[in-house]
């Protein structure tokens, strides 16, 4: 089924991106169009793709596309570790001003080392350690010998955050933020942080509870016992680290969306990257990127159509058991994304 051709289509920016990105690209589309969802695609280059092509990763029709449509759907796009260019997805968050990054994390497959997942970080953003003011120091003929970094954290930024995360927590019924810091060593920049996000917790005192954890603290406490977080509120660094792991507990990466939004623009995407070593081979896992459709669907208000692709993901990976390589089957990306839409009709 296809959008009605009455219903009013909504402008949004799709961007295939980088290694397995177009492959499951496709895959979602192809999802979305039968369920009907109405998003009128402008397909945009991004990543290493633009660069062989435009010369830069973040071209300018992409970034006019996205000023218009303030909506995207994005495919993972390929950094350099080390040197080579500045990584996109901090640019495309800088550039749009996308402060809160949401990454759901929710038991799907039964029988994986843990059940009844059910957790959302809130990351902050643009600012933290992120903000990459790096440089070196040269001593003698090393032009590397110390290498210095360091993070911002605005008060306006960490009450920004933290505003997003407890009104999340109230709008969807969660019960408890936990602020997640070091503010034991990084006293200052994510002291800061704790600080502004415990004066915002009062203003909720009664609808949403509010604890606290060290970031080392939490990592192992994600392992031994996630059923005590709810919303998790981390600033950039950190929210990174413990989402991957977060996904990590509930089947992986292919399994992980994310949603990073602003006061009027948002981009949608799957936690995991471009995945180098499967590119090309057509048996990615779409479904962290499906699910990001979902929470895209939930943006525009278009809820039933997400819960409808969401069922389907459900019954076509635990009735039919048709899964991808990385969740132990078989099925190559076409036959799984083939198969949630036979579930959808
Ligand atoms: P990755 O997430 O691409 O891959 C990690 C592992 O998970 C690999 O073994 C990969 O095969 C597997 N994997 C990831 N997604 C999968 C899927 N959908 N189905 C099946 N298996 C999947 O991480 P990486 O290798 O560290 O990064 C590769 C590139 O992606 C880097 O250039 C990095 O900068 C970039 N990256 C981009 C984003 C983004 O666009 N938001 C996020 C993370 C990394």
């Amino acid at each position: 089924m296809t959008a009605t051709k009455t219903e009013k289509r909504i402008q949004a920016t799709l961007i295939p991106g980088d290694g397995i990105g177009p492959e499951i690209t496709e895959a979602v589309v192809t999802i979305l169009d039968a369920v009907g969802a109405p998003f009128q695609w402008e397909t945009q280059q991004g990543g290493v793709a633009a660069i062989k092509d435009r010369g830069d990763p973040l071209p300018q029709p992409l970034l006019d596309s996205i000023r218009r449509t303030k909506l995207a759907l994005k495919g993972p796009l390929t950094t350099p570790v080390g040197g080579g260019f500045r990584s996109v997805n901090v640019r495309l968050r800088e550039e749009f001003e996308l402060y809160a990054n949401v990454r759901p994390a929710r038991t799907i497959m039964p029988g994986g080392r843990y059940e009844d997942i059910d957790l959302v970080l809130v990351r902050e953003n643009i600012e933290g350690l992120y903000v990459a003011f790096e440089h070196y120091i040269p001593i003698g003929d090393d032009p590397h010998a110390v290498a210095l970094g360091s993070g911002v954290n605005t008060r306006a930024g960490c009450r920004r955050i933290a505003k997003y995360a407890f009104d999340y927590a109230l709008k969807n019924g969660r019960k408890k933020v936990t602020i997640i810091h070091k503010a034991n060593v990084m006293k200052i920049l994510t002291g800061l942080f704790l600080e502004t996000a415990r004066e915002v917790a009062k203003e909720y005192e009664g609808k949403v509870e509010c604890n606290d954890r060290i970031v080392d603290a939490c990592a192992m406490q994600l392992v031994l016992d996630p059923w005590q977080f709810d919303v998790l509120l981390a600033t950039n660094l950190f929210g990174d680290i413990l989402s991957d792991e977060m996904a990590g507990l509930v089947g992986g990466l292919g399994l992980a969306p994310g949603a990073n939004i602003g006061a009027d623009t948002a981009i949608f995407e799957a936690v995991h990257g471009s995945a180098p070593d499967i590119a090309g081979k057509g048996i990615a896992n779409p479904t962290a990127l499906l699910f990001a459709a979902c929470m895209m669907l939930d943006h525009v208000g278009r809820g039933e159509l997400a819960q409808r692709v969401r069922k389907a993901i459900d019954q076509t990976l635990k009735q039919d058991k048709i899964l991808t390589g990385d969740l132990g089957g078989k099925a190559s990306t076409a036959q799984y994304a083939k198969a949630v839409v036979a579930r959808l009709s």
